[in-house]
């Protein structure tokens, strides 16, 4: 498969400061592409190296194929949608839409059919004549986005899209935005620290942490199999289990995470721990247990009986599970 962004060796330092440091990374034609990691991780900076708004203190771009160095940013086949979204608020909305064909130099008429259009993809069709200041979060940042997909990029970046809006919006704009890109067939690259909204809406994951990649893959496999133990922390909150307690256990000397889902708590079980506390959290409760020198958090089902705190218990989980971390063990 065409990639559609080549990252070799990339690394964008301030100073001392080491933003993006040493990633490779290949993004494939129309996948639909998520950069997850708290913040500083650099997922902001990658997006910028790949818009052209900043260059690699060291390392190579290619965008298609085509080498990225000396080409700016308008020039790229790439869009991006800013988080805070950046509309000038003396515009109208048509304005705002049409603004990146009137700068590539299209006439009146045929650019204000294309905003049209572009509305209309954004669910905002009439909207032409309002002010920004007129419409809701949520209706900004389709505007934004019809901005954006209006000059028909290759490319779509996406830096926090959905950051200001509430939960029940921001979900359907990720469906929306999901079927979106698989409707136009667009390659979306979209940052965000929201481990759940990343394995939700991407084909593919990049984990980041300080300025570096952790591990790129599947929903399934950054959730179920972790390569390092940040990654197992950060995306599903897993117990990460220490190298030698895991040796104990195992035999096998690596760290390794087990998914507080996998945990079962029952008089058939063969490990002893000690409840330390319980919080009700909906459809489950998370229970946190005492087991050997760590605290494990284990989730119990709705409907199961709870055990009370400083209750001694029995606990298991199947053998595949437990997720041996051979990287930074
Ligand atoms: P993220 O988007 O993951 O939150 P950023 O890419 O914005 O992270 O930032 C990564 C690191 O680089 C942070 O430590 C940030 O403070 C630093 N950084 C980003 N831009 C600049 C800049 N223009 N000058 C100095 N440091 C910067
Ligand atoms: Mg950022």
């Amino acid at each position: 498969m065409q990639s559609a962004v080549l990252f070799k060796n990339v690394s964008r330092h301030y100073g001392e400061v080491r933003a993006v440091h040493a990633v490779d990374l290949e993004v494939r034609a129309g996948e639909f592409f998520a950069m997850l990691g708290p913040s500083g991780s650099g997922k902001t900076t990658s997006l910028r190296l790949i818009a052209g708004f900043e260059q690699p203190t060291s390392g190579h771009i290619e965008i298609f194929g085509e080498t990225a160095e000396g080409v700016p940013p308008y020039r790229r086949n790439v869009n991006t949608v800013f988080q805070d979204y950046a509309l000038f608020p003396h515009m109208s909305v048509r304005d705002n839409v049409a603004y990146g064909l009137m700068i590539a130099g299209m006439g009146r008429k045929a650019r204000y059919a294309k905003a049209e259009e572009a509305l209309e993809l954004v669910r905002l069709p009439g909207y032409g004549d309002r002010a920004p200041a007129a419409l809701s979060g949520g209706q900004r940042q389709r505007v934004a986005l019809a901005r954006a997909l209006v000059n028909e990029p290759k490319v779509l970046l996406l830096d926090e899209p959905l950051g200001a809006l509430d939960l029940k919006l921001r979900e359907q704009m990720q469906e929306e935005l999901k079927s979106l890109q698989k409707s136009l067939g667009i390659t979306f690259i979209f940052v965000t620290h929201d481990q759940g909204e990343a394995l939700s809406m991407a084909d593919r994951v990049a984990v980041f942490d300080h300025g570096k990649i952790q591990q790129v893959g599947t929903p399934q496999d950054i959730y179920q199999r972790p390569d390092t133990p940040f990654v197992a922390d950060f995306v599903g909150s897993s117990n990460v289990l220490p190298a030698d307690m895991v040796l104990e256990l195992t035999g096998h000397h690596a760290a390794a995470s087990l998914r507080p889902e996998a945990i079962r708590i029952g008089a058939e079980e063969k490990h002893a721990a000690t409840v330390a506390g319980a919080s009700y959290i909906g459809a489950v409760t998370r229970v946190s247990l005492n087991f050997r020198q760590m605290q494990l958090s284990a989730l119990v089902p709705a409907g199961v009986a709870v055990p009370e705190t400083g209750e001694t218990v029995s606990i298991g989980w199947d053998r595949e599970a437990l997720h041996l971390m051979e990287r930074g063990s």
